[in-house]
């Protein structure tokens, strides 16, 4: 393959994510860093939010995320909070994508109508699996019952934007429940998917049980299954783990996989200004210690060279089904793949793992089953 020369430009985009750390309980499959039964610092972390915002006062922004965590364990008048500091300190055009992740427990039509009033028009809940058995097995604070009732609920709330997560490959889960747990999720009839497999990490519950993942063949299987059916059902694959109706992709996290640039706000977010990747601090009490005594939430940063970029750009494109086009990253960060990078896509071409499509590079089918290998072997 020829190395790219042609200059051209990816469309630039700056997004906010807003980071919520309570959460009602842990899940036994999560690894992150919650805050477990803290509902009482929930107004103190929103004092903290808006000084961190002071410091981004009015910058215009495309999408913004409120992910966690649970951001729907706020009250309605917290959420009402947070969106409306949101919309003081940012500019943005009306109706641009503004998500939010819920959890079904909670999640009420006042809380509802108060974000749609402020200008969140998509919700992302988070459902894992219609199946009791396995959400009490994942140790979810809903059952399928009230899952499917908040799911009615924002759609009565005149929401026309709702991704679900589903979660799949539990250990013992055959592949009729899996196939009968797609059916039934699909019934909801979301406008996105997000696609999981249970994998057991540090940190969670299911780790120190010495709870074991299958292996990674029996998920490409399940997860096979899944896609097959969600696509039957009219949602098109266009990143590795989502799905989408027609229009109904998510844009914010579009960005991350085009290596655009982002704002992180909140305890553990990260940010990706110009070429500084930025991280604030991960533990809770240490947040409110930084912002209260006037000091940057911020705990570490590592520049990027423009060739760090285009290589994070180019692992991060071959995720998305649309691929990458090489020439447009060489046009954005004036460098391109090595020539032992090249040397290696080419190889991955012809052993069917990618794919040349017009002047884009993405992964098969195939490929995107072994994604991760690919990347380390591109590093
Ligand atoms: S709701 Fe999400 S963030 Fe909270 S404990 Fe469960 S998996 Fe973790």
């Amino acid at each position: 393959m020829k190395k790219p020369v042609i200059k051209c430009k990816i469309k630039e985009m700056k997004t906010l994510y807003v980071h919520i750390p309570f959460c009602g309980q842990k899940c036994f499959y999560c690894s992150f860093v919650v805050a477990v039964g803290q509902e009482r610092a929930i107004d103190r972390y929103l004092d903290c939010l808006a000084r961190e915002m002071l410091s981004y006062r009015l910058e215009e922004i495309k999408t913004v995320y409120v992910g966690g965590g649970t951001p729907t364990l706020l009250s309605a008048g917290q959420l009402c909070r947070l969106c409306g500091l949101i919309c003081e300190h940012f500019r943005f055009r009306p109706g641009i994508e503004w998500t939010v992740e819920a959890n079904p427990e909670g999640l009420t039509a006042e809380k509802l109508t108060v974000m749609k009033a402020a200008g969140v028009n998509r919700i992302s809940l988070g459902v894992q699996t219609l199946n009791d058995k396995y959400l009490r097995y994942l140790g979810r604070n809903h059952d399928a019952r009230s899952a499917q009732d908040a799911y009615r609920r924002i759609r009565d709330a005149g929401y026309t934007n709702v991704s679900i997560d589903m979660m799949l490959s539990f250990p013992g889960q055959t592949g009729g429940e899996i196939k009968e747990d797609a059916r039934l999720l699909i019934r909801l009839h979301s406008d996105h998917f997000s696609l999981y497999t249970l994998s057991v990490e540090e940190n969670s519950r299911f780790y120190t049980r010495n709870i074991a993942q299958n292996n990674g063949r029996g998920q490409a299987r399940h997860y096979q299954w899944a896609c097959a059916i969600l696509r039957d059902g009219g949602y098109a694959q266009y990143e590795v783990s989502n799905f989408a109706r027609p229009s109904k992709a998510a844009e914010h996290n579009l960005n991350y996989w085009q290596g655009g640039q982002y704002i992180g706000l909140g305890v553990g977010a990260h940010s990706y200004l110009g070429s500084i990747r930025s991280w604030n601090v991960s533990r809770l009490q240490e947040y409110f210690t930084r912002i209260e005594q006037g000091k940057p939430a911020q705990d570490g940063s590592e520049t990027l060279t423009p060739y760090d970029q285009m290589k994070e750009s180019l692992l991060f494109g071959l995720r998305m089904n649309l691929g990458v086009e090489l020439e447009a990253l060489a046009g954005r960060y004036g460098c391109f793949p090595s020539d032992a990078q090249m040397q290696k896509i080419d190889d991955f071409v012809r052993s069917g793992f990618l794919v040349r499509s017009g002047s884009f590079l993405r992964a098969s089918a195939r490929g995107r089953m072994v994604l991760d290998e690919l990347c380390a072997q591109l590093v």
